[in-house]
């Protein structure tokens, strides 16, 4: 038999990945075989399916979590009965219950949803390209910016890359300035650098729109004492409180604990010192507003809406009823805007500082996404990224539309740690109600792994990293420590792992582990 050689299909925004999707499944179904597609959830949109069911009809089922659960039952039973012989789906989809599975493509293969962080860990990626290979079915990996693992298999022959380099249009990608914020300084509220603000007027001045990216992560709006720098942390999970400016509330993500905005500091106690500060899209869709009076601004995100609103604000912009779309990483994926010809990255540099491996790669990935936004219309496009590092490989590589250039990048920092794809990383995480006990195991497992590690020449190679309080040190009312397994030998990496998951520590103590996980948090 042939050896089972998954595709990884690399194309540009815009090259038409889609169109190859939809076609190498017409193929299979006209050989009486099945089909199974997955997508991250937040590029399940109804344009999407719409699009499958125009080509396949009702062959095709969609799987949603959005969905209820009659309805998704429903789905998964006409698979079941062989009514449906197409399956689109988010992570999950990837146990679809499919007889004679001929080809399962995974769209946007880098996008960190695929991996299942909670329960049962699992990555669809991988998992879909196991059931391809035991079902004797082709394997179609997809994507403009692959993520470095993928992109390494191909590189040492393990996947067949085809490239998709060109627009079918023919039309070149957008231009992209990077805007180095240590020489323009923005304005405060808005993040608008004078490069940018020009940019938009000439936009505006045009009839054209403009979409100014927000990475939320960074920048969520908080309170602080102006006069202690004291700022509101979330007493159960440590994370700090973001601030809702309708209820002048302050509310946790995590564990949804609330509370008001005090007059006073708690810390200091200095009278009336509260501010509120920082930049939401919210804020910055205000100050925008003001700098360009007569835009019709609008803004999407997170807390604006989930589902049919987002639509509603999708298709607003699709009229063309909005000059300036301010939002985060929602306006980054799914939708094709033929009259935005301008788009403003308002900070680069936000992703970069998440503590997390794959930050650098993830920004890439995220800048790229937005780069392939504008100009999709008739025009080409034009791209403003603002940063406080402009020498950073992920911005100089996004802006030039060079994932090669990137990837060498970072797969020569990736290498020097021996980080995925050169090695393997194992999160340890510990975790209890109690936070001397957590503490304690956790110091105990580290020893251990450490003497392992200098008695036994098979696991040599493993690096015993922590033990380190987690990011998010309290969560739901448990503290959290992690140890990180670093090496370049998975087999010795998991003979650590299992001598730690194995050593008993205080009953009330979890120990669990994730192999290579999408976060550090
Ligand atoms: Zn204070
Ligand atoms: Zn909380």
């Amino acid at each position: 038999p042939r050896k089972f050689t998954p595709f990884l299909l690399h194309g540009v925004p815009g090259s038409g990945k889609t169109e190859v999707y939809l076609r190498v499944i017409a193929e299979t179904l006209a050989a009486g075989r099945t089909a199974l597609v997955l997508v991250p959830e937040i590029s399940l949109t109804p344009q999407l399916a719409a699009r499958f069911r125009a080509r396949f009809g009702d062959r095709v089922a969609i799987l949603h979590s959005g969905m209820s659960d009659q309805t998704r039952l429903g789905e998964w039973s006409r698979l079941h009965r062989g009514d449906a012989t197409i399956a689109v789906g988010a992570r999950s989809a990837v146990f679809a219950p499919l007889a004679k599975l001929g080809v399962i493509v995974v769209d946007e293969e880098h996008d960190g949803s695929f991996k299942q962080e909670e329960g049962v860990k699992y990555h669809a990626r991988d998992v879909a390209v196991m059931r391809a290979l035991r079902a004797g079915a082709v394997c179609v990996l997809g994507s403009a910016t692959p993520s470095l693992e993928s992109f390494a298999h191909s590189e040492q022959g393990n996947y067949r890359r085809l490239e998709l380099t060109k627009r079918p249009t023919a039309r070149p990608m957008p231009h992209v300035d990077i805007i180095d914020l240590r020489m323009y300084i923005p304005d405060g509220e808005a993040m608008l650098s004078a490069p940018l603000r020009t940019a938009i007027g000439e936009t505006l001045a045009a009839g054209d729109q403009s979409i100014l990216f927000l990475n939320r992560r960074g920048f969520a709006t908080f309170v602080l004492c102006k006069a202690c720098g004291h700022a509101f942390r979330c007493p159960h999970c440590s994370v700090s409180l973001t601030y809702h400016r309708h209820s002048d509330r302050l509310s946790c993500h995590y564990c949804g604990f609330t509370q008001r905005v005090p007059e006073n500091c708690p810390k200091c106690k200095t009278a009336g010192s509260i501010e509120r500060k920082g930049l939401g899209t919210e804020k910055v869709a205000e100050a925008v507003a003001a700098a360009f009076p007569t835009a019709r601004v609008a803004r999407l995100d997170r807390d604006v809406a989930s589902g049919a609103k987002v639509e509603v604000v999708l298709s607003r912009v699709g009229r063309r009823e909005v000059d300036i779309l301010v939002g985060t990483q929602m306006v980054t994926k799914g939708h094709d805007f033929p009259g935005v010809t301008l788009v403003g990255v308002l900070c680069a540099d936000t992703g970069l500082d998440l503590p997390d491996f794959r930050a650098s790669e993830r920004t890439f990935q995220l800048l790229a996404q937005v780069a392939g936004r504008a100009g999709r219309g008739d025009r080409v496009g034009r791209v403003l990224i603002q940063t406080y590092r402009p020498e950073t490989p992920a911005v100089v590589a996004a802006a030039a539309h060079d994932y090669l250039q990137f990837f060498v990048a970072e797969s020569a920092a990736r290498a020097e740690h021996a980080y995925p794809p050169h090695g393997r990383l194992i999160a340890v995480r510990i975790d209890g109600p109690d936070e001397h006990e957590v503490a304690g195991a956790a110091k105990l497992l580290a020893g251990l792994a450490e003497d392992m590690v200098r008695q036994r020449p098979d696991v040599s190679g493993v690096e015993v990293l922590g033990p380190v309080p987690a990011p998010l040190e309290r969560l739901r009312g448990r503290t959290r420590w992690q140890i990180w397994l670093r090496g370049p030998d998975r087999h010795a990496l998991r003979r650590v792992a299992r001598m730690v998951q194995g050593t008993e520590v205080a009953s009330s103590v979890r120990v669990g582990l994730d192999v290579d996980p999408m976060s550090a948090l």
